[in-house]
């Protein structure tokens, strides 16, 4: 099959199943590689769903001047500014300063105008989101411009559930009893429980959180309420539930918390003994649906997102300095 561009090679990703998990369980744990995407994450697929959906409504036109805006932990401005390459538009990619080294490179590699700002909740005026909405209503005056807005647009969700949960329902060919994963603008977990629950209603949706995050508590007592923190980028909010996971509320059966430890143990033996290298928040989802076939016990199958690769996070998770100065596991084979 050829794919005649960027655009087309988005999504189709394989499902893999993940051995260690799996005989842990006596489940089948099953991941989905969103790693294999184009750009390299899940947020592939948020991308090209906003810019497609802009293209539809007539904001932008392919090859002709337009600007693409949004405010990002990273890896959608790596799917928003690869896409834009695509059709000839710019791109101005807002970033917290603590995302990961490597996410900026990769960002300032492809052409992005990147424009770090402090880390901030998502309720203040000095998160990215709300930093990228003024840029791009100055953009707007000079020309066409879209601000991706992945927290509040539909389109986020909608092409999760026109793409990642069919997807997930044709390969198991509806053999799903549980999906799971956390939430960064809670696109991913709201399509995939839209689709999956329109197939079956019996099909288990839980949230996944990492600690320093309020979703487990909104979802298991409605009341957003955050405790610790993470090392984890891309997932969790601690104040404010996303307009994009609002949604999935009545699709949420159940929640997880998973501690950094637990992700990481999953990381580096998903690396070690499956060769499969995943960033930190696919840890988590790993580690929750473990925690979820455990819940449900043997002969179950629970689905997962493998959300990005771990070598966007070399100078983290496998920075021995960075591990230990977390109090976290350092992995045999980079102890040196
Ligand atoms: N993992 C990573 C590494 C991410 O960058 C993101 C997106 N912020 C997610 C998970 C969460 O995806 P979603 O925004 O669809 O909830």
């Amino acid at each position: 099959m050829i794919a005649q561009d960027f655009w087309a090679a988005v999504g189709n990703t394989p499902l893999i199943r993940l051995r260690r998990a799996s005989e842990e369980t006596g489940c089948e744990i099953l991941g989905k590689a969103e790693f294999m995407n184009p750009g390299g994450s899940v947020k592939d697929r948020a991308a090209i769903g906003i810019l497609g959906d802009a293209v539809a409504r007539g904001v932008l036109t392919p090859w002709q001047p337009g600007t693409v805006v949004e405010g990002t932990a990273g890896n959608t401005g790596i799917g928003l500014a690869l896409a834009a390459n695509a059709r000839g538009w710019r791109s101005i990619i807002v970033v917290p300063e603590t995302q990961s080294r490597e996410k900026l490179d990769y960002l300032r590699m492809i052409g992005a105008d990147l424009r770090l700002v402090k880390p901030a909740p998502l309720s203040s005026p000095d998160h990215y989101t709300n930093f990228s909405r003024r840029i791009a209503e100055e953009e707007s005056a000079k020309g066409p411009t879209i601000w991706a807005d992945q927290f509040g647009n539909p389109a986020n969700r909608a092409v999760h559930e026109a793409t990642t949960g069919p997807e997930i329902w044709n390969q198991t060919n509806g053999r799903v009893d549980a999906f799971t994963c956390a939430c960064g603008t809670g696109g991913t977990l709201a399509g995939v429980a839209a689709a999956l629950k329109a197939r079956s209603p019996k099909v288990r949706i839980v949230l996944a959180d990492p600690h320093g995050s309020g979703m487990y508590a909104w979802a298991t007592t409605g009341e957003v309420k955050a405790e610790g923190n993470s090392i984890t980028e891309g997932i969790g909010q601690a104040s404010k539930v996303p307009a994009n996971l609002e949604p999935a509320r009545p699709h949420i059966d159940d929640a997880v918390r998973v501690s950094d430890e637990d992700a990481l143990k999953y990381v580096f033996e998903l690396l070690s003994e499956e060769g499969i290298s995943v960033g930190g928040s696919a840890g988590i989802n790993v580690a929750a649906a473990v925690a979820v076939a455990k819940r449900l016990g043997p002969g179950h199958t629970v689905v997962t997102i493998l959300c990005d690769g771990g070598a966007r996070y070399q100078s983290k998770l496998f920075n021995p300095d960075f591990l230990r100065e977390k109090g976290l596991p350092v992995p045999s084979w980079i102890r040196t």
